[in-house]
């Protein structure tokens, strides 16, 4: 219970702080020309993060309807900043806009959609890892092993907040190797796909976690004995493995 009243109390500050950022009091700087945006920054990032959040969480169900009159209340802003953040969401393929009907959570990626995803993980990550092992600058690697080490399966804390914490971190996780490769076409190429935003709203299983971290170990492990063949090879393995443990949550 004291969960619950803490999520709100959270939401009712986090409405506060987009409230007081969303001022229509004219901006004490010179006023903006026509046609520029006078705002604080943050705001539809601030906006953007908490409707991903609900839709990561499925607070938001997948194909479920966003109405934009019940953010405004909800979140104390005008319909700028949702609209802005929504089309973002949209971008990232999280929304959906339908006609007539507006925006929609989409949905939970369906087996094709899934399939196509991993088969092109496993064409752009494993060579990412071998090439990192070659290429990553020690302090990179220094910073990624203790990234893998904070994404520990935490038994006491098994919470929802715990697993949405954790898919950012294994996003951040994936990227700073796809990064360490030198490639910026390989790092832009898998933050386009925005994997994490999709098959963690697969399944919310702790788990999943416990054995994503023992094949992170095996990651890091020879990124440091700048091993490439190995780094291919536990990549792979972590990607086919992630690949079993959530085909079977998706629909044709
Ligand atoms: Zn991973």
């Amino acid at each position: 219970m004291g969960g619950v009243r803490g999520r709100q109390a959270g939401r009712t500050r986090i409405a506060k702080e987009l409230n007081a950022m969303d001022t229509t009091a004219p901006p004490a700087t010179p006023p903006a020309t026509r046609g520029q945006i006078s705002r604080p920054s943050g705001l539809v990032e601030n906006v953007y993060a908490r409707i991903r959040d609900d839709i990561m969480s499925l607070k938001i169900a997948p194909n479920a309807r966003i109405p934009v009159d019940s953010l405004v209340r909800e979140l104390g802003v005008s319909q700028t900043p949702i609209r802005e953040a929504l089309s973002m969401l949209e971008a990232n393929g999280l929304v959906t806009k339908q006609r007539f009907i507006g925006y929609c959570a989409a949905p939970t990626l369906n087996r094709k959609q899934f399939e196509d995803l991993y088969e092109i993980r496993l064409l752009v990550e494993p060579y990412g890892a071998r090439r990192a092992a070659e290429k990553m600058h020690d302090r990179d690697l220094i910073d990624i092993c203790g990234l893998a080490l904070q994404m520990s399966p935490d038994r006491a804390n098994e919470s929802r907040a715990a697993y949405d914490l954790f898919a950012e971190q294994d996003s951040e996780f994936h990227t700073r190797i796809a990064r360490g490769s030198g490639n910026e076409l390989i790092a832009e190429s898998l933050s386009r796909l925005h994997v994490h935003l999709h098959i963690f709203r697969l399944r919310f299983h702790p788990e999943i976690t416990k054995e994503a971290y023992a094949e992170h170990a095996l990651i890091t492990r020879a990124l440091q004995r700048r091993h490439p063949e190995e780094a291919e090879a536990a990549m792979r393995s972590h990607i086919q493995k992630s690949y079993e443990r959530l085909v079977k949550f998706t629909v044709d």
